[in-house]
């Protein structure tokens, strides 16, 4: 591997931060990274999004700015909203919203009036804040109304989302969310949002790679609205796209600009049309596909071991651990994890009987592990470590736990992690 990677100029200018940055660049590559929303991006992403670029403002859309010398940035961002359109097979892709947070801002600003009653699923539950969770500026606003999943399977319980969303009629809909480790039934929500005379929005930032490669269900044609994240599995910068149909296109490019932000990014939208073009390529789709077969791999090996998986395992890119069986707290368990060089995050389970900032649960996943090349064949070795680390976590043993961060390093610098290899 040649770590360490050169900034030379960033070295000479501010030698403490390129420190820093070198720092991240080592710890990256030595642990077993399974935040399940992280990933890798490529060395040409990374290019991408640290260029000239940066020196731009580009207020407006291709063909209708309000500032000149827009003659690369109009192409830029033409060619970036085509590949979103093509890969997706979507009528519109506005490539604009600074990240997954605005983008769904954008949609309230499309679709709702401050006040009307927006559903979703519940955070504690494993939707997101943006879902009109009570503490976001979404649920503030707006009157967010909640599901969940149930408590005996950990899936949605469909009966429950449609009489609550006749009874409460709302404007919008969310579907997906943070913790779901099964497939989103994007035809069942679409039903239930006419029915209710909803705008159906699939927030997709968790599996959109996954969509692309052909891993998991297409929300097109049955959501209104589709948000996604661009730095998830899809494997871009730190971005989002909205898509819809046409019928749609001006109330939500109007949404997001003038109605919620100034310039965009360009150096993230060029950055984006680089990840959409990966994602178009065959091997994405081998990757999208490994994704899930070592997520699958993995929440066999952990069951194997004793662990309690919500809803029994997974057929996308993540898994959600109650470690209530193990008696170890989840921030215990992951902060243990951490000093074994495995980087989780802990999370509520649904129904968790402890607090979030103190939860019963890990949340892991596959997309950052399999992005450096590893397959099916060292999940058995990764649910070791785990197993390992948690009871260890228990223990306070921090020797097994060092002993741990040596192997996961070992196995590690094997398998070089896209970017960060010259
Ligand atoms: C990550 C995520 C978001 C928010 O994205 P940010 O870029 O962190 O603002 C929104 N919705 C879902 C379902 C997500 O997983």
């Amino acid at each position: 591997m040649t770590l360490p990677l050169q900034h030379p100029a960033l070295s000479a200018a501010d030698p403490e931060l390129a420190a820093l940055i070198g720092a991240e660049e080592q710890l990256q590559a030595d642990t077993l990274r399974l935040i399940p929303s992280e990933n890798y991006v490529s060395r040409a992403v990374l290019e991408a999004s640290g260029t000239v670029l940066q020196n731009k403002y580009s207020e407006g859309y291709p063909g209708r700015r309000y500032y000149e010398g827009q003659q690369n940035i109009d192409q830029i961002e033409r060619l970036a909203i085509a590949r979103a359109e093509a890969l997706f097979g979507v009528e519109h892709a506005n490539v604009q919203p600074y990240s997954g947070s605005p983008a769904n801002l954008a949609v309230y600003l499309a679709f709702a009036e401050p006040g009307d009653i927006v559903m979703g699923m519940a955070l504690p539950m494993g939707g997101h804040l943006t879902h009109g969770w009570g503490v976001s500026a979404t649920g503030k606003w707006f009157r967010g109304v909640q599901y969940g999943v149930r408590q005996d399977t950990g899936l949605i319980d469909f009966d429950e989302v449609r009489e609550l969303a006749l009874k409460e009629r709302p404007k919008i809909i969310f579907c997906g969310g943070t913790a779901l480790p099964r497939t989103i039934d994007f035809p069942a929500f679409a039903e239930i949002a006419r029915e209710s005379g909803a705008v159906l929005v699939a927030d997709v930032a968790h599996i959109a790679g996954l969509i692309a490669g052909g891993a998991h269900p297409s929300p097109v044609p049955h959501a209104d609205v589709i948000s996604t994240t661009t730095h998830k599995t899809l494997r871009g910068p730190r971005g989002a796209i909205l898509m819809s149909r046409e019928e749609h296109a001006k109330a939500i490019d109007k949404a997001v600009f003038p109605g919620l932000q100034g310039g965009p990014h360009n150096q993230t939208t060029a950055a984006i049309a680089v990840a959409l073009h990966e994602a178009s390529q065959p091997s994405f789709r081998t990757y999208a596909q490994s994704v899930v077969a070592n997520a699958k791999a993995l929440a066999d090996e952990l069951l194997a071991r004793g662990f309690d998986l919500v809803s029994g395992g997974t057929d996308n890119h993540l898994i959600l651990m109650d470690l209530t069986p193990k008696d170890v707290p989840g921030k215990v368990a992951a902060k243990a994890l951490d000093r074994a060089g495995i980087v989780v995050n802990y999370n509520t389970v649904p129904y968790d009987p402890r607090k979030p900032f103190d939860p019963s649960g890990v949340r892991i996943g596959t997309p950052s592990l399999t992005s450096r090349g590893l397959g099916t064949e060292h999940m058995a070795a990764v649910a070791d470590w785990i197993d390992r680390g948690v009871s260890a976590a228990g223990a306070g043993d921090e020797d097994a736990l060092a002993t741990i961060r040596a192997e996961v390093a070992e196995l590690m610098a094997q398998y070089p992690a896209p970017g960060l290899t010259a």
